[in-house]
């Protein structure tokens, strides 16, 4: 680790390899990645275990991870500058885990909305899904980072790893600092076409903006969100959403104009959002151009998370030994 590296302060997020990014992860979460690769000394790790929690196919699973890796570097995150390694290649996040999972009652994990909605909606969790906010609390606090660029659905879980911290440090002896939240300006990005939800591809496909989608799928989709008339005048969830979507993607003078024709109640809805679908192909088309390009070297990609990976077992192997030592496991 060179001198200066050491002295930056340290970020760390998680993205679970389940399919493609939508433009949810992305403004929530992965665009803010890129910012703070500048200044901070960044861990961004592909989740693979979390991904485990969820339905999935053993035969895409492999290919996913290595696809989520190809979209961080497509999107501009840059090795020379972020540890981007594969939570499951670092294995002492289990042994952490376990730990924590020792010191966390489980009425905590009860209370989290994420875990009661899943089951709200008739599905039967497995343990994975109960526990893994615990996974999550070892995947950061193993890091020892200042703070964690994550969307809003996560805030929850890291008020807990925050208390798992704050337990740890009690019984055992200051050991982690508090961990901050670091939230964009779109921290909840909302579905297509069920916009009192967040967009989430297990809405269904149709719900969300793959970053990959091609112009004329993006259109498509775009073509079919809400945008009902509000209450009191005031401007529906659907409309609001492609509003911040425009405000992101589009410019200023054409933001101020469909404001300008909502409040006057002359909007065209078609299009506004045929202007959108193209204002957002074009932002991801070098992604897209970049993503193929590296489709073509997967060799070079498993080089970037190998070395990732001794980063970061690096930094988290002196945690799990000061961890271990506190707590009486060293002989
Ligand atoms: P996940 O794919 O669930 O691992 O999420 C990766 C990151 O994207 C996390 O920081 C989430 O908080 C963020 N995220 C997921 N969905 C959205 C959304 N609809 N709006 C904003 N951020 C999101």
């Amino acid at each position: 680790m060179c001198y200066n590296q050491g002295m930056k302060q340290r970020v760390l997020s998680g993205v679970k390899p389940s399919g493609k990014l939508h433009i949810g992860n992305y403004l929530g979460a992965v665009q803010n990645f890129l910012k703070l690769q500048e200044e901070y000394d960044s861990y961004f790790a592909i989740v693979d275990l979390h991904s485990l929690t969820e339905k999935f196919d053993p035969k895409a699973k492999s290919q996913e991870i290595l696809g989520l890796a190809i979209d961080f570097l497509a999107l501009g995150l840059d090795p020379a500058k972020s540890t981007i390694f594969i939570q499951s290649h670092v294995p002492e996040h289990l042994e952490l885990s376990w730990i924590f999972s020792c010191l966390t009652p489980v009425a905590e994990l009860e209370r989290m909305t994420q875990y009661k909605d899943f089951v709200a909606r008739g599905h039967s969790p497995n343990a994975g899904l109960f526990a893994y906010p615990i996974l999550q609390a070892a995947d950061i606090l193993i890091y020892k980072p200042k703070a964690v660029p994550i969307g809003e659905d996560q805030l929850q879980h890291l008020e807990l790893t925050n208390d798992i911290a704050r337990w740890f440090n009690n019984r055992f002896g200051q050991t982690f600092e508090k961990v901050k939240p670091l939230l964009t300006n779109t921290p909840r990005v909302m579905s297509l076409l069920d916009p009192a939800k967040k967009m989430s591809k297990s809405l269904g496909e149709r719900h969300v903006i793959y970053l990959n989608d091609e112009p004329d799928v993006i259109e498509k989709k775009l073509a079919r969100a809400v945008t009902d008339a509000g209450k009191d005048g005031a401007m529906s969830e659907g409309t609001a959403n492609l509003f911040k979507l425009l405000e992101i993607f589009g410019d200023k003078e054409s933001f101020e104009f469909y404001k300008e024709q909502h409040s006057s109640g002359i909007i065209r809805y078609v299009e506004l959002k045929a202007n959108l679908a193209k204002l957002i192909a074009h932002y991801f088309a070098e992604y897209r151009q970049r993503r193929k390009e590296l489709e073509k070297k997967p060799e070079y990609v498993r080089e970037v998370l190998e070395i990732g990976q001794q980063k970061a077992q690096m930094t988290a192997s002196p945690t799990l030994q000061e961890v271990k030592q506190k707590i009486g496991l060293i002989l």
